[in-house]
């Protein structure tokens, strides 16, 4: 690699490591909002919860009023039964036994039923209250360690702003400005060898023409760039073992005629109206 890919080599990972910083400074806020939003719905669920507990005591409480009542209303039959001398009276109130008991019963198991989710809800509040617990503290860590961790990361970041201002300082802001947005697109790769005629970074064909062009350019260390037309990356010819037969079988299939160069997509066009087309 020569000079220039060497510093534009250099400035892509310094621009790797400023963008990851940047991304750390973002997400700082946002880790402490996740878990304030954790803590929020699990608040919430213990409210429900809370508000569920105090129904089934309620309606426990009045099952059992309506339990001893209705055993007062048997015993109150059961003694009846004993100053009873008619046998129409005796069926009556042998009846209003015999529902006093199957009401009994019914009110037995009702009342069962809610004691066991009672309690399973009381263990389930335990737990969400312990849930919470940690949750709040979690919440609390990350608000004490938030300007901390802030501070920390500009200071880094005001580092790697220096060392970009130095290691840019030949290049064009034209192409700084380009090649920050290809670096922030394309995943902190903006420089890429070409081997006979393919992209490393995207391994498309490139016209044959064109990998003639990029090799003659790298060769003589002009100060222009070509990039990519399929993933916008910065090239450089990089030679290999089988690149010459890479790009002696590639040119003998591609057509030459000029009409064909016009139509291909390769023009300096192509990055200016797509990849910066908002700026
Ligand atoms: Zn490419």
């Amino acid at each position: 690699m020569n000079n220039k890919l060497n510093s534009l080599a250099r400035l892509q990972d310094v621009l790797s490591k400023m963008f990851e910083i940047e991304d750390a400074i973002n997400d700082i806020p946002k880790s402490l909002k996740d878990k304030q939003a954790m803590l929020s719905k699990t608040k919430k669920a213990y409210v429900d919860l809370c508000e569920k507990v105090d129904r089934t005591k309620k309606e426990l409480a009045s099952d059992r009023f309506d339990f001893d009542e209705a055993t007062r209303n048997r015993e109150k039959c059961e003694k009846m039964m004993e100053s009873i001398t008619l046998s129409k009276e005796y069926e009556t109130l042998q009846k209003e036994i015999e529902e006093a008991k199957v009401h009994e019963s019914e009110l037995r198991m009702k009342i069962s039923r809610k004691e066991s989710i009672l309690k399973e809800d009381l263990i389930k509040l335990q737990d969400q209250e312990e849930i919470m617990k940690a949750q709040q503290a979690e919440v609390e860590e990350e608000e004490s360690k938030i300007d901390e961790q802030l501070a920390l990361k500009r200071k880094e970041l005001e580092e790697v702003s220096k060392e970009k201002e130095a290691c840019s300082a030949d290049i064009d802001p034209n192409m700084l400005f380009k090649f920050e947005r290809i670096i922030r697109n394309k995943g902190g790769k903006g420089i890429v060898p070409v081997h006979g005629v393919v992209c490393q970074g995207c391994h498309m064909m490139l016209p044959a023409q064109f990998a003639n062009d990029l090799r003659k350019q790298t060769e003589e260390q002009t100060d222009d760039w070509k990039f990519c037309p399929y993933c916008s990356r910065v090239l450089y010819y990089e030679e290999t073992d089988d690149s010459e037969t890479q790009f002696n079988d590639f040119a003998n299939l591609e057509p030459t005629s000029t009409e064909e160069e016009e139509s291909s997509p390769v023009s300096d066009d192509i990055i200016d109206s797509d990849e910066f087309s908002d700026i």
